[in-house]
């Protein structure tokens, strides 16, 4: 038995049989970490955080078990989920189980907790969800390793965009994102992504203020960015119908 103490992120968690669970926690050290735990609905033995939180643990690992022994918690940072409202609190659990996910295939632990730190501080009352949540894919497929290429075709190496001064002018064409990057309508079946759509990847990469991007546009390249790193690191995304439905039920509103 090793022991360790560090602070960890709840990522999710599923329930297991009556009354227990496993919790998906994200340490900086640890990384990925499965703990049993024990009447998680039991008020007086509970373990009863949210996806997000940040506790402190105390943990054992041992050679024989991916499972981690948790020996105690307590919160550091815990937030006030019923200031985030309904759209925010589904696409930052987004955020969370996919960083989970990732975190489980491999990627550098301290990177993925540190990109929680950071999403954590983002202002989620106020800014639009999707925005939030296409800065979090954003960030993720660029410490995954798998970050594609878009400004050019992958076929036919046209490029998608040329400057004219310091103003981008974008081809007009209809790409696809496919393994090793985007490929374009003239070379294989026209995708769902226009000139638009490249001109959000544009300003992201140049540190642009994004407020003037549609949602849809996010909405669109969230699934496009979930999308690839779902077939990239062969993962199930458990909560992206939930977000799915949102989009179907909810587009233009807001709940928050
Ligand atoms: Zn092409």
């Amino acid at each position: 038995m090793n022991q360790h103490q560090e602070p960890a992120y709840l990522l999710y968690k599923n329930p297991l049989a009556e009354a227990d669970a496993i919790a998906h926690l994200l340490a900086a050290q640890g990384g990925h970490l499965q703990a049993r735990i024990k009447g998680a609905k039991s008020l007086q033995r509970g373990f009863l955080y949210n996806p997000g939180d940040l506790l402190l643990i105390q943990y054992e690992t041992s050679e024989t078990t991916d499972f981690i022994r948790l020996t105690s918690h307590q919160p550091l940072v815990q937030r006030d989920w019923s200031r985030l409202g309904y759209r925010a609190s589904l696409g930052w659990n987004l955020l969370l189980e996919l960083v989970g996910r990732l975190a489980g295939k491999g990627l550098e632990p301290a990177a993925l907790f540190a990109l929680l730190q950071e999403a954590g501080t983002w202002n989620w009352e106020q800014e639009p969800t999707a925005k939030l949540v296409f800065a979090g894919c954003w960030q993720l497929l660029r410490h995954s390793g798998v970050a594609f290429s878009w400004q050019a075709c992958q076929v036919c190496g046209r490029p998608s965009y040329r400057l004219e001064g310091a103003v981008p002018q974008f081809r007009k064409a209809q790409y696809r994102l496919q393994a090793g990057g985007l490929a374009c309508g003239a070379c294989v079946a026209p995708g769902l992504l226009d000139a638009a759509m490249i001109k959000v990847l544009w300003l992201a990469k140049s540190g642009q203020n994004l407020d003037a991007v549609p949602e849809a546009l996010f909405r669109q390249w969230i699934r496009e960015l979930i999308s690839y790193l779902r077939q990239q690191f062969q993962v199930q995304v458990n909560s992206l119908p939930l977000w799915d439905q949102l989009r179907a039920e909810g587009d233009g509103s807001r709940d928050s």
